[in-house]
């Protein structure tokens, strides 16, 4: 199952370089050759997103980011404007995950989503920590979620390159380090991100060292 895994990030990563490389002249300093990484996010209006309940979420500073997957089967005929929807309604309902429980959020517990076909969903406002059902440290932490079982599945070259994108923008918008960016396994008893997403994480922070250098 899954489509193949990503063939260009290579070029990716040149692209991001050249693309900074031109900017940082243009626009010398980090804030400003960061705004021209930044990959089409559909907004939270666009997928209709209901306000959020900001009694149930905590402040926080984003210092580092974390891909998770969905460890669910991708749904490629499910658009990411209802994935979205669906997201927060799971997030406003207590309710349980498996034999944990799961007291009602305050909005969609990711800051962003991304589907398999690439597309990116914007989540919980940045300046609020994230939600897990488990131990699981959310705060100062940017959450991505990434669609599929990547136990059993391959991630799409789509979701490799926007994944890519959206976390060297992050980093260089709020000048986080490669050494920052993570797993979720790497600090929970979990195999998320999946076995076939971990090993291009170390590629995502090879991007974001290439970018930042400049
Ligand atoms: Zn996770």
């Amino acid at each position: 199952m899954g489509t193949r895994p990503c063939h260009n990030r290579l070029l990716l990563t040149r692209a991001l370089i050249f693309c900074a490389g031109v900017l940082a002249f243009a626009l010398p300093g980090v804030p400003a050759f960061a705004g021209s990484l930044a990959p089409d996010v559909v907004p939270r209006a666009a997928w209709a997103a209901k306000p959020p309940n900001f009694a149930l979420m905590s402040a926080q500073k984003p210092a580092e980011i974390i891909i998770h997957h969905t460890a669910h089967r991708v749904q490629p005929r499910v658009s990411l404007e209802a994935k979205m929807r669906g997201l927060q309604e799971f997030a406003f309902k207590p309710g349980r995950v498996g034999l944990l429980p799961k007291p009602a959020w305050g909005d969609v517990p990711y800051h962003y989503y991304i589907d398999v076909s690439g597309r990116i969903g914007e989540g919980r406002d940045l300046s609020f920590a994230g939600n897990s059902v488990t131990a699981f440290d959310n705060e100062d932490r940017i959450q991505i979620a990434v669609e599929g079982h990547f136990e059993r599945e391959q991630p799409s070259q789509a979701e490799v390159e926007s994944l890519t994108r959206l976390v060297t923008w992050l980093a260089a918008s709020y000048g986080i380090p490669a050494s920052a960016i993570s797993g979720h396994g790497d600090f929970d008893q979990t195999t998320c991100p999946g076995k076939n997403l971990r090993p291009i994480l170390e590629e995502i922070r090879e991007a974001v060292r290439a970018v930042q250098a400049r």
